[in-house]
C-alpha cells in the first residue's frame, strides 16, 4: 500500500487529499492520500503534492518547521513530487533564489526549494486575468481539453534541458515535468477533472 502526502502547511490541502483519493480509486490502486507536515511523516511517503496557497507563507513555514532538508531529500530519493501554483513556485527556482543554502538571513523572501530546473515568475498574469478559467491542451493526459483554473498564477519563464513542457497557455509555459517532478501553474484540485492527479500517480510506485 502506497501513501501520497499532501503538504499541509497552508492552502488547498483538503481539496488535494480528496482529489488524490478519487484518482487512486479511479485507477483501482491500493493506496492512500494523507496530510503531512513533519519530517518523520515526509520520510514515509511514496509521493508528495505541494498545494497552491501563498508561497511566501508556505516557504516560511517550511523553514519554521525545519523540513526544507527533508523535502530536498525526497527529491534525492527520487520520490515523485507535484507542485501546483504556489507549490510550483516552491519546487522551482524563483529568480534563482532558494530558501535553503542562504547563509545570512534564513527568513528573507527566498521562497523556492530549487528542486526543478525551471525559472518561475510569481503572479505573472495581468490584473483582469489574475483569476480565470480556460481550456488548455495537455496532450500527455488525453485529447480532451482540460479546464484550467488560474488564481494569481505563476508562470514558468524558462526551463532547463531536462524539462519537458506539458502545457502552454497563450504561448506561456504553465505545466512541465522533469523526471518525476511535475509543476502545474493552475489548480487541478479545484476542478472535477482528475486526469492530472491520475497522471501524477503514474510516477508513484504503486
Ligand atoms: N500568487 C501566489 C503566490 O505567489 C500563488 C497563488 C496560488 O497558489 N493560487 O504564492
Amino acid at each position: 500500500m502506497f501513501v501520497v502526502g499532501i503538504l499541509s502547511l497552508q492552502g488547498d490541502v483538503s481539496e488535494h487529499v480528496e482529489m488524490t483519493k478519487n484518482a487512486i480509486s479511479d485507477l483501482g490502486l491500493a493506496g492512500d492520500a494523507i496530510e503531512v507536515k513533519t519530517g518523520s511523516q515526509l520520510r514515509t511517503l511514496d509521493g508528495l503534492i505541494i498545494p497552491g496557497g501563498e508561497s511566501t507563507t508556505v516557504g516560511k513555514l517550511i523553514l519554521k518547521c525545519g523540513i526544507d532538508k527533508e523535502l530536498i531529500r525526497l527529491k534525492k530519493n527520487s520520490i515523485p513530487i507535484m507542485g501546483t501554483c504556489a507549490g510550483l513556485i516552491l519546487i522551482g527556482n524563483h529568480n534563482n533564489k532558494k530558501i535553503h543554502n542562504n547563509k545570512n538571513n534564513k527568513y528573507n523572501n527566498k521562497n523556492s526549494l530549487g528542486l526543478m530546473d525551471i525559472k518561475v515568475t510569481r503572479n505573472a498574469f495581468g490584473r483582469q486575468k489574475e483569476s480565470f478559467e480556460t481550456e488548455i491542451k495537455i496532450p500527455k493526459i488525453g485529447r480532451e481539453l482540460y479546464p484550467a483554473v488560474f488564481i494569481r498564477a505563476p508562470l514558468i519563464e524558462s526551463v532547463g534541458d531536462d524539462v519537458e513542457i506539458l502545457a502552454e497557455y497563450e504561448e506561456m509555459v504553465v505545466m512541465a515535468r522533469q523526471d518525476n517532478l511535475i509543476a502545474v501553474a493552475f489548480h487541478p484540485e479545484l476542478t472535477s477533472d482528475i486526469r492530472i492527479h491520475n497522471y501524477f500517480l503514474g510516477f508513484v510506485k504503486t
